[in-house]
């Protein structure tokens, strides 16, 4: 899989080769201990290059082409000087300096092709990070979520309940390497032998060319967001008939609505659905089936019952405490796929992530998630939203606070707050609240084009507010502070 056309697939025959001959290189060459980024988007060679790193007992750490110049050397920067596998069309934006080398797509691919081995022991094992995934951190830099071998371990013994050995397992790896739901498929859907099936650029171009591809696939298990799911059941073509063969889906990574739920029986009446809740820094920890009678009665959906070997804890968000079942507070989640922590950061490492006292006096590794929620008397885990300024959009994790240090970067503003504009309990874009660096100067439609351009050589693309209003100065609350609802 990865990549629909034959040009652009791999066997589990030819990953395996490749896979060892570049693992025997990153042995020899990637600086020791050290994660090996892997640059580009989908293709067989990211794939083969992910499972050669983890064969070589080395992290690997994607970064999406999507990514402007400016956060991939920030991102070269914390890792400090790693090899960068270029696996894009169009070029590494990075800087080479910041690299401990760039090896271009050709040359990866011959490596690739000399038949090299690498010994089974040296592959990746218990507590060395199986992948570096970065995510959008508060104030203004990315943060290295780092999940141990013996979690990834954890992750596909819970998982593979959703890639059942078969003959004809066809998994629909949609999501960009970047995103932990990309593992959904990567870990358990691997180890069953099932086809990964991407979409190239040009059928992810339009939903016409993407429906074609996908009435090829002969998929059988959908991952994704359900945003990306409501874009496909907007045509009335997304149903059976274009997927014969696809009887399960698994969602993840944002709300889950009732209606969506409910299209989606209607559309592919023989396929279960499953919602699924995680943060990266925990992985998936929950899942459940919902049916029509649970799409109509319970809203929101719950998130899941949880995975065995993680619980899940809910404290009151003043003091801590404990709290019941039915009862509102943090969500704290704890066993065994708590990641180690963020690459480079003690300091942020150590405001989320500690040890708990579960019942029968075990100590486990936890995370605290910021998301709002409870667990009903089933067990049913419920997310309703964050504690903090995070936000989801289009399935992509964003904290309003990276946005608001990249809009201030820029020369000529002087302040900036930004805020979600929400439509049926999601956040559909953002808005910017601007005040110039030049008081005389009066914000109108062409600054504002002109401050997003030069934004978008900071930020990837979804980051980038759709609205930007101008202000002279901000309304300010009681404390002195800005009044973020005034301004909404
Ligand atoms: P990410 O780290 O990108 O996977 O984002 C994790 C966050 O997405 C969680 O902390 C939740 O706020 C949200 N989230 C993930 N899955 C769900 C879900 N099924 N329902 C509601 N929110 C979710």
């Amino acid at each position: 899989g990865g990549g629909s056309s034959e040009a652009n697939s791999v066997s589990y025959a030819e990953l395996w080769d490749k896979s060892d001959s570049l693992a025997a290189y990153l042995l020899d060459n990637a600086p020791v201990g050290k994660p090996v980024v892997v640059y580009g988007h989908k293709s067989a060679l990211m794939l083969v290059s992910f499972v050669a790193a983890i064969k070589a007992g080395l992290t690997y750490s994607p970064i999406d082409v999507a990514y402007p110049a400016d956060r991939v050397n920030d991102i070269l920067d914390q890792i400090g000087k790693p090899l960068v596998l270029d696996l894009s069309d169009c070029g590494f934006t990075g800087d080479e300096d910041l690299t401990a080398g760039v090896l271009p797509e050709g040359v990866v691919s011959e490596i690739a092709g000399l038949g090299g081995r690498i010994d089974p022991s040296c592959w990746i094992k218990d507590d060395t990070p199986f992948y570096l995934l970065f995510t959008s951190g508060s104030t203004g830099r990315p943060k290295g979520v780092q999940m141990p071998s013996r979690c990834a371990d954890a992750f596909l013994r819970y998982f593979s309940r959703f890639f059942p050995l078969r003959e004809d397992g066809v998994s629909f790896n949609r999501v960009p390497y970047t995103f932990d739901v990309s593992l959904f498929d990567l870990i358990p859907g691997l180890a069953a032998g099932y086809t990964l099936y991407a979409l190239e650029a040009e059928e992810e171009s339009s939903m016409k060319a993407s429906f074609e591809a996908l009435s090829r696939s002969d998929m059988t298990v959908w991952i994704s967001t359900p945003s990306y799911v409501e874009m496909c059941l907007a045509d009335p073509l997304f149903n059976a008939e274009l997927l014969p063969k696809l009887d399960t889906f698994v969602l993840c990574g944002e709300v889950f609505r009732n209606a969506t739920a409910l299209k989606m029986l209607e559309r592919f009446p023989g396929a279960k659905v499953y919602n699924t809740y995680g943060p990266t820094e925990t992985q998936a920890v929950s899942d459940i089936l919902i049916d029509e009678q649970m799409a109509h009665e319970i809203s929101p959906l719950p998130v899941g019952t949880m995975n065995p070997e993680m619980k899940a804890i809910i404290r009151d968000v003043d003091s801590g405490e404990i709290l019941g079942c039915g009862e509102l507070g943090e969500i704290y989640l704890a066993g065994a796929t708590v990641s180690a922590g963020y690459y480079g950061r003690p300091d942020l490492t150590e405001r989320v992530f500690g040890e708990i006292n579960l019942d029968g006096g075990l100590s486990a590794r936890c995370y605290r998630t910021g998301d709002k929620g409870f667990v009903d008397e089933e067990g049913r885990l419920y997310c309703l939203g964050r504690l903090d300024f995070q936000v989801k959009i289009n399935g992509f994790r964003v904290e309003l606070g990276d946005v608001e240090q990249a809009l201030t970067r820029l020369p000529a503003i002087k302040e900036a707050v930004v805020l979600p504009k929400e439509r049926d309990g999601r956040v559909v874009h953002l808005v910017a609240h601007v005040m110039l660096e030049d008081s005389s100067l009066e914000g109108d439609l062409s600054t504002a084009i002109a401050l997003k351009k030069q934004l978008s050589s900071i930020v990837p693309e979804y980051m980038i507010p759709k609205k930007m209003v101008f202000h002279r100065e901000f309304p300010l609350n009681n404390n002195g502070k800005i009044d973020r609802k005034a301004l909404a």
